[in-house]
C-alpha cells in the first residue's frame, strides 16, 4: 500500500470526476450575492425616493404654514387699516348719507396709499343691508348685495370678520369686513381686501414649486369668471375641467397627463400625492385644500415640484453604488473561487488517499478472515459479556451452527460440552492479562488461551480465545510417559518410576518414623537360559517371574524391572527388619517352584540384596547402591539367598577396583579407539554422517564394549579425560578424511550426563574444532534425554552455549527417558534419535509403530530432523521411509567399523538402496 500523496495532475483529473465543490457552492453564492446587491440597491432606491417624497411633503407643510402666517399678518394689517378708515368722520358721514362722490373722493386716496403700502386692492363701502354703496377700486360698482362669508359673519356678530373668499371674478382674495357704527347706530360696513395670488406666488417662488389654483365651479359664476380672467389677462377655459376652474397657474400650460389627474382629483376629499413627467422632467405633485373664511373647502392648490435634477443626482449616486457593490461582489466571488479551488484540490487528494487505504484495508480484512478460517484451532472473539463477536470455521464445525446463530450469544451456550464460562477466561478478563488452561469437553482435551485486547487508550476492546485440540498430543505424551516409566516386557515400573516412588516413600517414612526396604534381585544364571533357549523363552521367563514376585508383595510396595534380569522391590511402611527377611524368604520360596514354559519345566533362582532406610542410607541412590552391593554378596554366598547390607560390604569389589585402575591407565597406554557407524539419508540413500563409538582394546579381556566401562568411568569421574580424548580423536579423524578427499560428512560423538555438567564444555568443543581445523557443522553432540532432564534449567543454558559454537545437537535414545514435548521446544535440538527399542518393535508391535510415526510427525512439526537407530531389517527401513523419517543407522546398513574400513565404505560412495525388499529380521550382533 502506498501512502504517497498523488501528483497534482492526478488530483486534477480526479477533481473533474467528482461533483465540483465550486459548482455546488459558487452558484448559490453568486445568486445570493446578486440578490443581496439587488436588494441593497432597491432598498437604497426606495429609501431615497421616500426621502424625496418626504422632503416634498415637509416643504408643502412648511409652505402651508408660511402661507397661513402671511395671511395672518395681512389680516392684521387689513384690520389696522380698517380701524384707521373708521376713524375718518367724513367717510362715516358720507356713508351714512350714501354720498358716493365724497366716498370716492376721500376713499380712493386711501386705497392708493394702502395699495402702495400693503398691496391691498379692494375697498368697498356697504350699507347696513350689505349693499355696495361704493366699490372704490375700479371698475366702479354699486347696488349689488354682498353675500360673502366675511360680510355675513360681520352682520351676524356685529364684529369685524376676515378670511379668504372666492372673488366674483374667480380669484382668491383676503377680505376684512368691519361693521361701521356712528353715534351707536350701524351705518354700514367697510370691506378691505387683496388678491392673495400674489402672496401665493411669493411662497411658491420661495419653495421653488409650480402651482395651479383650482376653484370649485359651484363657487363661481361662469360669465363673471370669464370676464374676471380676461380682465386679469389669463386664459379662461370654463370647459377645461368638469368640476373646477383654474384661478391661476404658474405653468405655461397644463399637459394632458396633469389635466387628467386634476380632473379626477380636484374633487377628491383626500387626494394622493403623485409623480408625473412634464416636458420630460419628473415632478412630484400634491393637492393642498383651499379653505374660505368659513373653513369651507372652496378649491385646491396643486403644487408641483420638479425633481428631475434631484433624481438625476440620486440616480448617479445609485449607479456608482451599484457599481461598487458589483465590484465588491466580484472580488468576493473571486476570493471564494480561489479558496474553494484549493479546498477542492485537497479534497480530491484526500479522497484518493482514502480510496487507496480503504482498498488496502479491505484486502487486509479479506486476508485476515481467510487466515482466521484457515486456522485448525477453534478461534473466536468475545466481548466483555462473553458473547461471541466472531468465530472461525473450526468453531462453527464444532458447534454445528452458522455464524448468525452464535454471534451475540454467550459462547458456552453454543459450544458443545460447555456448562458455563471458562475460569481462565474470566480470570483473563478480570486481570487484563492472557491466561491458559486445559479443558476436557466431550472426550477431547482443549488447550484454551485467552488474550484480552485493549485499544490505544488502554480500554478493553474484546478477547481473543484460542482452543487447541490437544487430545492426540496428550494421549501421545501419556503413552510416552508410560513407556518412559515402565518396562516394555513385563509392564512393571522401570528404574525411573521406582526411584521416584522410593523417594516419595522415604519422605513419607521420615515423617512417620517408619522403615523402607529396598530389595535388589538378580536372577541366577539367566544368561544360560537366554543363550540356550533363546530370547523368546528368556522373555517368557522374565514375565512369569515378574508375576510371581508381584504376588509376594503387599499393596503399596513397588516392584520394578531394572533391565536384563534385574528386579528391584521397594517395601514401604516396614515396622520391623524381620518383616523384610520374611518377604525375602517368601520370594525365594515362590521362585523355588519350577516355571512351565512351552511344556518345559524351568527352575530359576534369584540372589537378593536388601538395604533398609534409614539404617543403610538416607537417599534412594545410596539405598539402591547398597542393596546392589548386598546382592553381589548374595551371589558370592552361592546365590539363591538374601543378604542384608553391612558396612563391611561397602568395600568395592576386587574386580571393579581392578577395572578402575586399568581404565586410568588405558588412556596413557592408548588402549581406546573409535569405531564409526554410518548414518544414511533415507531419500538419497547416501552416507551423510557417522556416529563415533568408543572401544577399549584390553590387553587381556579383548575388545571391551562401552556399556562395560562407561558407567564406571562416569562414576569415577574418568569420563572427563576419556570424553576429551573422544572429542579430539573424532575431530581429528573427520578432518583427516576430508584432507584425503573423501566426501565431507558429519561426525556424531556421545556425551555423558556428567560431561554436560562441565562448565567449560563449550570451550573444549571450540578448542577441539580449532586445533583440528574442522568446521563446526561437521560435528554433532549426542546427549540422552536423562542427561538433559536431570537439571533442565542448567542443561538448557549449557546446550545454548554448545549450539552457539555451531555444532549440531542430537537427542539420543529418544523415548526411553521421560519424554516430553516441552524438552524439544526448550532445547536447541537439531536432531532426534529414535531409540532402537522402538525400531525393533515396528513390525510386531502396533504401539511401537504408532509412536515412531507420531515422533517423526511431531519432530518435523518443530523443525527437527529424525534419525532412527538400530535399523536391522528392510521392513523397518520401509516403514521408516513411509513415515518420512530423515535418516537411519543400524546393522542393516553397517555395523560400527574401524576408521580404515569406514573410509573404504565412504570412498566406494555406493549409495545404499533407495528401496528394499522386506526381509526377515536379522539377529543383531
Ligand atoms: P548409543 O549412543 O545409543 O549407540 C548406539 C549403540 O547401538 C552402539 O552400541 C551400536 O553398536 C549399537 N547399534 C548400532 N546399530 C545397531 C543395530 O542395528 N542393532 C543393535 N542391537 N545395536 C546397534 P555400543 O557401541 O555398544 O555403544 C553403547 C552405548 O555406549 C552408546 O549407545 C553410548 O551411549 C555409549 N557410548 C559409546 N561410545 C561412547 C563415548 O565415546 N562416550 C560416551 N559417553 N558414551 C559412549
Ligand atoms: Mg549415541
Ligand atoms: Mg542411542
Amino acid at each position: 500500500m502506498s501512502s504517497a500523496i498523488p501528483p497534482a495532475g492526478e488530483a486534477q483529473s480526479l477533481k473533474a470526476r467528482d461533483v465540483g465543490l465550486k459548482a455546488q457552492m459558487l452558484l448559490p453564492l453568486g445568486v445570493v450575492l446578486a440578490l443581496l446587491l439587488v436588494a441593497f440597491v432597491a432598498t437604497f432606491y426606495l429609501e431615497e425616493k421616500e426621502h424625496l417624497a418626504e422632503e416634498f411633503r415637509r416643504d408643502l407643510k412648511v409652505m402651508q404654514e408660511f402661507h397661513a402666517e402671511i395671511l395672518g399678518e395681512k389680516t392684521r394689517e387689513l384690520a389696522a387699516e380698517a380701524r384707521m378708515l373708521l376713524r375718518d368722520a367724513r367717510l362715516a358721514g358720507a356713508l351714512a348719507a350714501r354720498d358716493r362722490a365724497t366716498l370716492a373722493r376721500l376713499g380712493r386716496p386711501y386705497l392708493e396709499e394702502m395699495k402702495a403700502g400693503f398691496g391691498f386692492t379692494h375697498l368697498y363701502f356697504l350699507d347696513p343691508e350689505r349693499v355696495i354703496v361704493l366699490r372704490a377700486h375700479l371698475p366702479d360698482w354699486q347696488g349689488d348685495r354682498v353675500v360673502r362669508q366675511t360680510a355675513l359673519e360681520a352682520e351676524r356678530t356685529l364684529k369685524p370678520a376676515s378670511g379668504t373668499e372666492v372673488g366674483p371674478a374667480g380669484t382668491l382674495t383676503l377680505r376684512h369686513v368691519t361693521p361701521w357704527h356712528r353715534d351707536g347706530r350701524l351705518i354700514g360696513y367697510l370691506e378691505i381686501g387683496m388678491d392673495i395670488e400674489r402672496l401665493l406666488v411669493h411662497a411658491l417662488e420661495a419653495f421653488k414649486v409650480e402651482a395651479v389654483a383650482l376653484l370649485g365651479k359651484e363657487h363661481l359664476e361662469r360669465a363673471d369668471w370669464e370676464r374676471g380672467m380676461r380682465m386679469l389677462g389669463r386664459a379662461a377655459d370654463w370647459e377645461q375641467f368638469e368640476a373646477c376652474a383654474t384661478a391661476f397657474q404658474t405653468l405655461p400650460e397644463i399637459a394632458s397627463g396633469l389635466r387628467e389627474r386634476i380632473a379626477s382629483q380636484c374633487r377628491d376629499p383626500d387626494p394622493a400625492s403623485f409623480e408625473i413627467a412634464l416636458d420630460g422632467r419628473n415632478h412630484y405633485g400634491s393637492f393642498i385644500p383651499l379653505p374660505d373664511a368659513r373653513s369651507r373647502e372652496v378649491g385646491k392648490l396643486l403644487v408641483l415640484r420638479d425633481v428631475s435634477e434631484l433624481q438625476r443626482d440620486f440616480n448617479a449616486v445609485l449607479a456608482r453604488l451599484a457599481l461598487a457593490s458589483v465590484a465588491v461582489g466580484l472580488i468576493l466571488f473571486a476570493v471564494f473561487y480561489y479558496i474553494l479551488d484549493g479546498i477542492e484540490r485537497q479534497l480530491a487528494r484526500k479522497r484518493l488517499l482514502l480510496r487507496e487505504s480503504r482498498g488496502a484495508l479491505e484486502q487486509a480484512q479479506r486476508e485476515w478472515v481467510t487466515a482466521f478460517d484457515a486456522v485448525q484451532d477453534v478461534v473466536f472473539l468475545h466481548d466483555r459479556e462473553l458473547c461471541v463477536m466472531r468465530a472461525n470455521r473450526a468453531y462453527l464445525e464444532h458447534a454445528g451452527k452458522s455464524l448468525k446463530e452464535i454471534v451475540g450469544r454467550p459462547y458456552w451456550e453454543t459450544f458443545p460440552g460447555m456448562r458455563g464460562p471458562m475460569p481462565g477466561c474470566l480470570h483473563a478478563l478480570h486481570e487484563g492479562t492472557s491466561d491458559e488452561e486445559e479443558l476436557a469437553l466431550e472426550g477431547r482435551i482443549f488447550l484454551c488461551r485467552n488474550y484480552p485486547v485493549s485499544g490505544a487508550g488502554g480500554e478493553y476492546l474484546y478477547s481473543l480465545h484460542i482452543m487447541q485440540d490437544i487430545t492426540e498430543r496428550k494421549r501421545y505424551e501419556a503413552e510416552l510417559h508410560h513407556r518412559a516409566t515402565h518396562d516394555g516386557l513385563t509392564g512393571l515400573p522401570n528404574r525411573y518410576l521406582l526411584t521416584d516412588r522410593l523417594e516419595q516413600a522415604l519422605v513419607h517414612a521420615s515423617r512417620a518414623g517408619r522403615h523402607v526396604a529396598v530389595l535388589v534381585l538378580d536372577l541366577d544364571r539367566f544368561k544360560t537360559v537366554n543363550d540356550g533357549l533363546g530370547h523368546g523363552t528368556g522373555d517368557q521367563v522374565l514375565k512369569q517371574i515378574a508375576a510371581r514376585l508381584a504376588r509376594c508383595l503387599r499393596e503399596g510396595d513397588t516392584l520394578a524391572r531394572f533391565g536384563g534380569d534385574e528386579f528391584v522391590a521397594v517395601l514401604v511402611d516396614v515396622a520391623r527388619l524381620d518383616d523384610v527377611a520374611l518377604v525375602g524368604q517368601k520370594i525365594l520360596r515362590a521362585l523355588a517352584h519350577p516355571l512351565s514354559i512351552d511344556g518345559q519345566e524351568l527352575v530359576t533362582t534369584t540372589s537378593i540384596g536388601a538395604a533398609v532406610y534409614p539404617r543403610d542410607g538416607g537417599d534412594a541412590e545410596t539405598l539402591l547402591r547398597h542393596a546392589d552391593i548386598a546382592m553381589y554378596r548374595a551371589k558370592e554366598r552361592g546365590r539363591d539367598n538374601l543378604q542384608f547390607y553391612t558396612q563391611e560390604m561397602n568395600v568395592r569389589t576386587r574386580e571393579s577396583f581392578e577395572i578402575e585402575t586399568e581404565l586410568r591407565r588405558a588412556l596413557e597406554r592408548e588402549e581406546f579407539l573409535l569405531y564409526y557407524q554410518p548414518q544414511v539419508d533415507l531419500l538419497s540413500g547416501r552416507i551423510t554422517g557417522a556416529e563415533a563409538l568408543i572401544r577399549w582394546r584390553h590387553p587381556a579381556r579383548g575388545m571391551v564394549p562401552p556399556d562395560r566401562f562407561i558407567p564406571l568411568a562416569e562414576e569415577t569421574g574418568l569420563i572427563a579425560p576419556i570424553g576429551e580424548w573422544v572429542l579430539d580423536s573424532a575431530c581429528e579423524q573427520a578432518r583427516r578424511w576430508q584432507d584425503e578427499g573423501l566426501p565431507p560428512i558429519r561426525i556424531a560423538i556421545n556425551l555423558s550426563a556428567r560431561q554436560l555438567r562441565q562448565s567449560h564444555l563449550a570451550r573444549l568443543v571450540r578448542q577441539a574444532l580449532w586445533v583440528n581445523g574442522l568446521e563446526a557443522r561437521y560435528l554433532e553432540l549426542e546427549l540422552t534425554e536423562s542427561a538433559v532432564t536431570h537439571d533442565p534449567e542448567e542443561a538448557a543454558a549449557r546446550l545454548r552455549e554448545l549450539s552457539a559454537t555451531g555444532v549440531g545437537i542430537a537427542l539420543d535414545d529418544f523415548g526411553t527417558g521421560y519424554s516430553s514435548l516441552n524438552h524439544l521446544k526448550r532445547f536447541p535440538i537439531s536432531r532426534l534419535k529414535i531409540d532402537r527399542s522402538f525400531v525393533r518393535g515396528i513390525a510386531a508391535n502396533l504401539d511401537d509403530a504408532a509412536i515412531v510415526s507420531a515422533t517423526v510427525a511431531m519432530a518435523h512439526g518443530l523443525g527437527i530432523e529424525v534419525i532412527a537407530e538400530g535399523v536391522e531389517t528392510g521392513e523397518q527401513l520401509n516403514y521408516l521411509r513411509q513415515r518420512h523419517c530423515d535418516q537411519a543407522q543400524g546393522y542393516y546398513f553397517s555395523r560400527p567399523l574401524p576408521a580404515g574400513e569406514f573410509a573404504a565404505l565412504l570412498l566406494r560412495g555406493e549409495p545404499l538402496p533407495p528401496t528394499v525388499e522386506a526381509q526377515p529380521s536379522q539377529q543383531s550382533g
